[in-house]
C-alpha cells in the first residue's frame, strides 16, 4: 500500500501485553477499540513470562494462559498472539518485548495498549526512555483506576475513553475459586477452557 506521495504505508501493528490469567472481555475490547480508532492492522497479544510486578502472586501455567490468549482471539482475523515473552527466559519486561516484535517486524509502527492501572506505572518500567522510541502508547480507561498520563511524552502518549467492563482477572479467578460463574465475562471457549483443566480451584491468592 502506497501513500499518494508514493511512500509506502507503513503496518499500524497493536501490541496488548498482559497476564491474561485468564484473557477477559476487558482486554478484547480495549484491543479492539484501539484497532478501530488507530486504523491497526494487527493487534499481537503478548502473554507475559514471569510478570515482574507479579512475583508475589501465583501465575497458571504459561501455556494455559497462553492457549486460552489464541482460544479468545481465533475468531478475530486481525488479533494474533505471541510467544516471545514465554519464549524469553527470566522476567518480562516490555522493553524486551517491545525490542523483539521491533526486530520481527521492522517495517510497522508499534502502538502499545495499556489500561489505566499499568500506563501509572510506566515510568518505573526498565529502559523508560527506549519505550517511547520503540512503540507509541495507547492508555485506555478502566473503571475503578484514574486515568493520568501526566509526566509522559505527549507526542508518544494517548488516551483513549473505551466502553466500561468492570472485569479483571483476579475477580474472574475469585469467582471461579469460589464457585460463581465466569460466562459472559471470559469468552465461551475460555470458561470451557477453564473447566476442562480445572483452573482456579484452588486457594487464589
Ligand atoms: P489481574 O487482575 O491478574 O492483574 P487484569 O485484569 O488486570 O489481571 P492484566 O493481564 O493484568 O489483566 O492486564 C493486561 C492489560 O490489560 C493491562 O494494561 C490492563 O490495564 C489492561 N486491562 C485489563 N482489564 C481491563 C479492563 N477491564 N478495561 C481496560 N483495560 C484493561
Ligand atoms: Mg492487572
Amino acid at each position: 500500500v502506497a501513500t499518494p506521495d508514493g511512500t509506502p504505508q507503513r503496518r499500524r501493528v497493536g501490541v496488548m501485553g498482559g497476564t491474561f490469567d485468564p484473557i477477559h472481555h476487558g482486554h478484547l475490547v480495549a484491543a479492539s477499540e484501539v484497532a478501530a480508532r488507530y486504523g491497526l492492522d494487527e493487534v499481537v497479544f503478548v502473554p507475559t513470562g514471569r510478570p515482574r510486578l507479579k512475583t508475589h502472586v501465583v501465575v497458571t501455567a504459561p501455556e494455559h494462559r497462553y492457549l486460552m490468549t489464541v482460544i479468545a482471539t481465533a475468531s478475530n482475523p486481525q488479533f494474533t498472539v505471541s510467544r516471545v515473552d514465554l519464549e524469553r527466559a527470566g522476567d518480562t519486561y516490555t522493553v524486551d518485548t517491545l525490542r523483539d516484535l521491533h526486530a520481527e517486524r521492522p517495517d510497522a509502527d508499534l502502538y502499545f495498549i495499556t489500561g489505566a492501572d499499568a500506563i501509572a506505572q510506566i515510568l518505573s518500567w526498565k529502559d523508560a526512555d527506549e519505550l517511547f522510541a520503540l512503540a507509541r502508547f495507547v492508555a485506555v480507561t478502566r473503571p475503578g483506576h484514574a486515568l493520568s498520563v501526566a509526566g509522559l511524552p505527549a507526542d508518544r502518549v494517548s488516551v483513549l475513553e473505551i466502553p466500561a467492563l468492570s472485569i479483571s482477572s483476579t475477580d474472574v479467578r475469585q469467582r471461579v475459586s469460589s464457585g460463581l460463574p465466569a460466562w459472559y465475562l471470559v469468552p465461551d471457549g475460555v470458561v470451557q477452557h477453564i473447566a476442562k483443566y480445572r483452573l482456579y480451584r484452588g486457594s487464589d491468592e
